[in-house]
């Protein structure tokens, strides 16, 4: 039977990285095969690339989240640009727009310059994207229409129904999360979750946030994928082992391997 990938889990965070052991224990134990550890720090994807060179399951992407980018640093931008060619860096991200309102917000006009500019060292490296857009649909759209010249994937995919077409036109992937087991959900995303072509979807955790509803409470991490592919299944009305499949073609598409 084929195993299950998690697109999108923090796992050399400060919160699961000292836990590595019993999770990446329950992780196999769920039927993961490979897991997408996405990084926001320079030591952090150092540290991955590191597990990655020694197991097959690991794929890496690194990348400044448009939240931290106050605090990136003209160093980071060049050690950033070094180790995304890294083979075990498989995508640069996660990159993009955040219009959430946090007690300090980056200014639009700073996460705009860091989005572009990292579309542009995916196109030179020919690598994939991994894209975040928070409350920021059009902007993000807009600028991955002039910008962005390799496909990706939209991170715990929240841009409605309406917009899916334009992100599919432009070779992305649409990955879903535990977002879409809240029951507070938006419509929207739920159609584009019943809607979404089968051979675009992809599953993940974003890992320790966006625990699943059925176990919220506790720090999420890879294992409990599983509940968003059943709540994929139930609102598709599609068998598990069909659905794991298709991702997992999905998921050797767009990254290799
Ligand atoms: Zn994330």
């Amino acid at each position: 039977m084929q195993g299950i990938i998690d697109s999108h889990a923090h796992v050399c965070g400060k919160v699961l990285f000292p836990r590595w052991d019993e999770v990446m224990e329950r992780a196999e134990k769920a039927g993961l095969e490979r897991i997408m550890i996405v990084c926001t720090g320079v030591e952090e994807a150092e540290r991955a690339i590191e597990i990655a060179a020694r197991d097959p399951m690991f794929d890496v992407a690194c990348g400044f989240y448009p939240n931290d980018i106050l605090k990136v640093t003209k160093t980071d931008w060049s050690r950033l640009e070094s180790l995304v060619k890294e083979p075990q860096v498989k995508a640069v991200g996660e990159i993009g727009m955040d219009y959430f309102p946090y007690e300090t917000t980056v200014p639009k006009e700073l996460q705009r310059e860091a989005f572009i500019r990292q579309m542009c060292l995916a196109a030179e490296i020919g690598k994939p994207v991994i894209i975040h857009m928070r409350l920021a649909t059009e902007d993000t759209r807009a600028y991955m229409r002039t910008y962005l010249k390799t496909p990706g994937i939209m991170h715990c995919y929240s841009g409605g129904y309406e917009a899916m077409g334009d992100f599919l036109d432009m070779g992305m992937y649409l990955s879903f999360s535990g977002n879409i087991t809240f029951e507070l959900d938006d419509r929207s995303t739920q159609k584009a979750v019943r809607e979404a072509p089968l051979n675009r979807i992809l599953v993940e955790t974003d890992a320790p946030s966006l625990t699943p509803a059925p176990v919220q409470g506790r720090d999420n991490e890879p294992c409990f994928v599983t509940y968003v592919l059943d709540h994929i299944c139930r609102l598709r009305g599609m068998k598990r082992e069909e659905l794991i499949r298709a991702v997992g073609d999905n998921y050797r598409r767009l990254m290799g391997g």
